[in-house]
């Protein structure tokens, strides 16, 4: 019983000894990823589902690391947000998104680009100067706060409570646009989300790629977006991919679309050519 005590003892330093160099390594990689500028924001098509009309781009990070090459945010967000560098790596991705948008509307003039979406994540979003730093970025950048929509998970907001709604309030009042992410992964109920100030709410890939399976799941979707329309928010379906899930999208009065069918998400040179772009729905 002592060996084996002792043994695990000896993995558990073990790793803890690894896992604090991979830290280390990881959070000296993340500073010079800022500084040497590897990061960079791509952008995805978010279309009206009643003219095909491009209304926004949602921005979605990726990071060009020296030795990996280029790797998705679903690799190295879990590692950025233990780390809590997720707040600087989000207010880069925040300032950026607002630059390029501000600069696009300057550049074309248009009125027809009408959001930029920004993730916001839950350790961000619990940041007492939240509002302050949001403010900052809009001072900065030029960009009109009805042109930026903010995206926080539903468990964001669940597990901020009160205070959530508070903060939302506030990013409300500046006339920035809240929506609900991956709506359906979380355990919040739509009625609890009614007394928060949210305009729209984005349905999980994960139910929108369900649509050609069987008629069960379809009932899901059905109700989420016919509860939301009761309680006032505009639907966006993330992870469209299909005709037949677009055109099952559009009988239900879905307002938008997001996915592979329309676009994979570009970078800024593919993404400016795509603005004032109508898809033949
Ligand atoms: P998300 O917010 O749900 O973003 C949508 C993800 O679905 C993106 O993955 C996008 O590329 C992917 N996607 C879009 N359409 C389709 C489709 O038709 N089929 C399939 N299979 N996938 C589709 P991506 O870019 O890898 O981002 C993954 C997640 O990383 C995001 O999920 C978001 O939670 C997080 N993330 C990305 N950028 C940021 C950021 O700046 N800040 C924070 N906090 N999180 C971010
Ligand atoms: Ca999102
Ligand atoms: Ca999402
Ligand atoms: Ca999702």
């Amino acid at each position: 019983a002592k060996a084996l005590g002792k043994a695990r003892y000896e993995l558990f330093n073990q790793e803890m000894y690894t896992n604090a160099l991979a830290r280390l390594q990881l959070e000296n990689d993340l500073r010079r990823a800022i500084e040497r500028h590897e990061f960079q924001l791509y952008y995805q098509p978010i279309v009206s589902l009643t003219n095909g009309r491009l209304i926004g781009f949602e921005a979605l990070l990726r990071w060009q690391h020296p030795e990996r090459g280029l790797i998705s945010p679903t690799d190295f967000i879990p590692l950025v947000e233990e780390s809590g560098m997720i707040v600087e790596v989000g207010y880069w991705a925040l300032h950026e998104a607002c630059r390029q948008m501000q600069s696009w509307q300057v550049r074309h003039r248009t009125n027809s680009l009408e959001k930029i979406s920004v993730n916001l994540s839950v350790k961000q979003f619990s940041q007492p100067d939240l509002i302050e730093q949001i403010g900052e970025i809009l001072h900065s950048t030029g960009l009109d706060a009805g042109s930026l929509m903010l995206e926080i998970t539903e468990s964001a907001i669940m597990e901020n409570g009160d205070e959530a709604n508070a903060e939302l309030l506030k990013l409300r009042k500046m006339g920035i646009e809240l929506s609900i992410d991956d709506f359906g992964t979380g355990y919040s109920s739509l009625s609890r989300l009614h007394s928060f100030p949210i305009s729209v709410l984005k349905i999980d890939r994960s139910f929108v790629s369900l649509i050609d399976a069987n008629g069960k799941n379809l009932e899901i979707i059905e109700t989420i977006i016919t509860l939301a329309h009761k309680l006032g928010m505009d639907v966006t379906a993330e992870g469209v991919e299909t005709k037949e899930q677009l055109a099952f999208l559009r009988n239900l009065n879905c307002e938008c679309g997001q996915g592979y069918f329309f676009s994979r998400p570009l970078d800024n040179t593919a993404a400016v050519a795509l603005i004032g772009y109508c898809w033949r729905i």
